[in-house]
C-alpha cells in the first residue's frame, strides 16, 4: 500500500509518499509560500533534490503541483495517481472529539470545522489540505491524525484550569496538549530501544524544537503535558513565552494600551528565546553560538532560562508519575543540541541520572546517552510523525476493506 502523508500549514504543504511494504519514504517535499510571491516546490526523490518555482495560489493548486511531480517521468516515483491507495493528513486540533486517527467523512469534516475556534491558525489550512485531496483524489480514502489525540488520556486534575468551571462547560477551555503524534512515537521507540514493555514504563518525552512541549507518559498513556489550551503554554520556545503569570497579560495591556491581537502577537511572536535575547534570534543554533562562542550575555541568559524551564518540567513530571525510568529528547534542539541536553540533565543528578559526554555528542541518531549505571535512562530519538500518520492510515484503510469484505 502507498500512503501519501500531507501536512498543510497556512502557506505551506509538506508531503511524504510511503511504501508501506517496508515503510520506506519514496519521496518527500514541500510547497512553500502558497498564496504569496515566490512560491516554489522543493521535491526530494532517489537522492536528488529539485526546486521548481511556480505560481501557487491555494492549497488545491499546491496539491496538484505535488501530484504532477509524483507522477513525473523523470522526477516522479509512481506512474499514475492510482498508485496512491490512501492519504493521511496531520490535523492540529481534534478538540475533545478525537482520541485517535479517523477516516474522514462528512461528520468528521463538520467536527473539524467546529474545532476551528480552538485552533484558528492551524485547523483552517489542515481543512483546506483535506478538501484539496478529496477533490483531486476523489476515490482515495482520507485519514486524519490529530496532534491533540494522544493527550486525550489526561485526567481532569491534569487538564482542568482553576478558573470558574462554567468556562470549561461553555467554551471547552482546558488543557489539550499538542505534538501528541511525536510524543507517542518517541515514547514507543524509547520502550523498544530499551527492550522493555511500555505498559511498565514511566517516560518523559521532551519535544524541543521551534515549538516545544514535554509529556509525562505513564504505562504508554499521556498523563500530563506542558502545552495547554493553545501551544503557548509551558516551555520557553523560539518566539513563545511559555508559562507566565496571567496577570502580566492584563498589566501589559493596560500599561501599553495593547489590543487582544497585539498582546497575543507579543507572547507568540516576540517572546521566548527571541524576546529574552533582545531580538537576536529565535533559532536556538544562533542563540547557542552567541552564548557559547561569542559570550553574548543576553543569549547566555536566554539559553539558561530555556534549559532551566525544561529541567523544572522534568522534575514536575517525575513527581506526577511518582518516578521516571527514561527521559527522551527529540525535535530540532532535542535531537541536535548536546549542550541543552547536558545542561538540562545537570539539574537532574538527584534522580541518580548520569550522562555520558561521549555518547551525548551525537546528533539526530537514536542513542542512549546515559551511562550504563544511570538509574534513569536518557535517550535521543529523532521523531517521525509522518510514519505514525502513514501507519494509522494504513491500519484504518485495511480495517475498512476487511469490514467491506465481511459484508460481501
Ligand atoms: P524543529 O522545530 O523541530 O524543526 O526545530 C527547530 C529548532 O532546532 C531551531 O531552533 C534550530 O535552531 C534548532 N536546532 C537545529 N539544530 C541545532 C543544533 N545543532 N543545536 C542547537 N539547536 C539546533
Amino acid at each position: 500500500m502507498k500512503v501519501l502523508v500531507i501536512n498543510a500549514g497556512s502557506s505551506s504543504l509538506k508531503y511524504q509518499l510511503f511504501d508501506m511494504k517496508d515503510e520506506s519514504v519514496l519521496c518527500s517535499g514541500i510547497v512553500e509560500r502558497i498564496g504569496l510571491n515566490g512560491s516554489r516546490l522543493i521535491h526530494k526523490a532517489r537522492g536528488n533534490k529539485y526546486t521548481i518555482e511556480s505560481d501557487v495560489k491555494d492549497h488545491k493548486i499546491a496539491l496538484r503541483f505535488v501530484l504532477d511531480i509524483l507522477t513525473d517521468d523523470e522526477k516522479g516515483v509512481i506512474k499514475t495517481m492510482d498508485e496512491i491507495n490512501a492519504v493521511g493528513h496531520r490535523v492540529v486540533h481534534g478538540g475533545e472529539t478525537f482520541s485517535g486517527s479517523v477516516l474522514i467523512d462528512e461528520n468528521v469534516m463538520k467536527a473539524l470545522e467546529d474545532n476551528v475556534e480552538l485552533a484558528p491558525l492551524h485547523n483552517p489550512p489542515n481543512i483546506m489540505g483535506i478538501k484539496a485531496a478529496e477533490e483531486l483524489l476523489p476515490n482515495v480514502p482520507q485519514v486524519g491524525t490529530f496532534d491533540t489525540a494522544f493527550h486525550q488520556t489526561l485526567s481532569k486534575k491534569a487538564y482542568l484550569y482553576a478558573i470558574p468551571l462554567r468556562y470549561y462547560t461553555k467554551y471547552k477551555i482546558r488543557r489539550y496538549g499538542f505534538h501528541g503524534t511525536s510524543h507517542f512515537y518517541v515514547s514507543s521507540r524509547t520502550a523498544e530501544i530499551l527492550n522493555r514493555p511500555i505498559e511498565e514504563m514511566k517516560i518523559i518525552t521532551c519535544h524541543i524544537g521551534n515549538g516545544s512541549s514535554i509529556a509525562a507518559v505513564k504505562y504508554g498513556k499521556s498523563i500530563d503535558t506542558s502545552m495547554g489550551f493553545t501551544p503557548l503554554e509551558g516551555l520557553v520556545m523560539g518566539t513563545r513565552s511559555g508559562d507566565l503569570d496571567p496577570a502580566i497579560v492584563t498589566f501589559l495591556q493596560e500599561k501599553e494600551n495593547l489590543s487582544y491581537k497585539e498582546i497575543n502577537n507579543i507572547l507568540n511572536k516576540e517572546s521566548g528565546a527571541f524576546g529574552l535575547s533582545n531580538g537576536l534570534s529565535s533559532d536556538m543554533r544562533d542563540i547557542e553560538d552567541a552564548a557559547l562562542k561569542d559570550h553574548n550575555d543576553s543569549a547566555k541568559m536566554a539559553l539558561d532560562i530555556y534549559n532551566y524551564r525544561i529541567a523544572k518540567y522534568i522534575g514536575a513530571y517525575a513527581a506526577a508519575m511518582n518516578g521516571v525510568d527514561a527521559i527522551t529528547f527529540t525535535a530540532g534542539v532535542g535531537e541536535n543540541s548536546a549542550y541543552t541536553r547536558a545542561d538540562v540533565c545537570s539539574y537532574l543528578e538527584f534522580l541518580g541520572l548520569k550522562i555520558d559526554p561521549n555518547k551525548n555528542s551525537i546528533r539526530g541518531k537514536e542513542t542512549v546517552i546515559s551511562t550504563d549505571d544511570s538509574k534513569v535512562k536518557v535517550l535521543v530519538v529523532p521523531t517521525n510523525e509522518e510514519l505514525v500518520i502513514a501507519r494509522d492510515t494504513q491500519k484504518i484503510v485495511q480495517n475498512i476493506k476487511r469490514d467491506e469484505e465481511e459484508v460481501v
